[in-house]
């Protein structure tokens, strides 16, 4: 199968200009991007599952080549209902490599016909992570430049919200 469909799964917890970038330049390639955010993550979240994708659909609102969902359960699943076989992951450093590495091999053990295809970060993305920016917002620093005005929003207030 061809696809022009690529799914591109994360937490997004907030939404990066990294992930945008990713999103941007995928296009290039495919027809249309999912961007898929993970309902059961075992990792802790800031934002809630709905709130990530209300930001990414405010983000990308009006772009028909752009749809925000969530998933759960197996990534090879929801690829299967969704009826692509390409996931699209960035990378930007070794420590994302050897993750992205052991995800794509078991992914492809799931299901031998899904492809895993991985985007180099630009430059000037490749400091920018969600962990990142969560612990800078956290510490009352400045995010300008790494998320969309509307994320530092949104980061503020749940943080003030958690505090109070
Ligand atoms: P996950 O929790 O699944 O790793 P993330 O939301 O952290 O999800 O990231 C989703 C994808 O976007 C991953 O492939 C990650 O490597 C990539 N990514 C995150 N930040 C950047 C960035 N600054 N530049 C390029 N890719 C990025």
């Amino acid at each position: 199968m061809r696809s022009k469909v690529a799914l591109y799964p994360g937490s997004f917890d907030p939404p990066t200009y990294g992930h945008m970038n990713i999103v941007e330049r995928g296009l290039g390639i495919f027809q249309k991007i999912i961007i898929a955010v993970a309902r059961n993550t075992s990792k802790k979240s800031l934002l809630s599952p709905e709130e990530r994708v209300d930001l990414l659909r405010k983000l990308f609102k009006g772009r028909r080549d752009v749809e925000v969902d969530f998933f759960e359960g197996l990534l090879v699943d929801y690829a299967k209902q969704k009826k692509t076989n390409v996931i699209l992951r960035g990378l930007r450093t070794v420590a994302d490599y050897e993750y992205e590495l052991q995800m794509s091999f078991s992914n492809k053990n799931l299901n031998p016909r899904i492809e895993t295809i991985f985007m180099m970060t630009e430059s000037k993305f490749s400091h920018i992570s969600s962990t990142i920016i969560k612990e800078i917002a956290y510490f009352g620093g400045s995010v300008k430049g790494m998320v969309h005005p509307l994320v530092e929003k949104t980061l503020k207030t749940k943080l003030k919200e958690r505090t109070r």
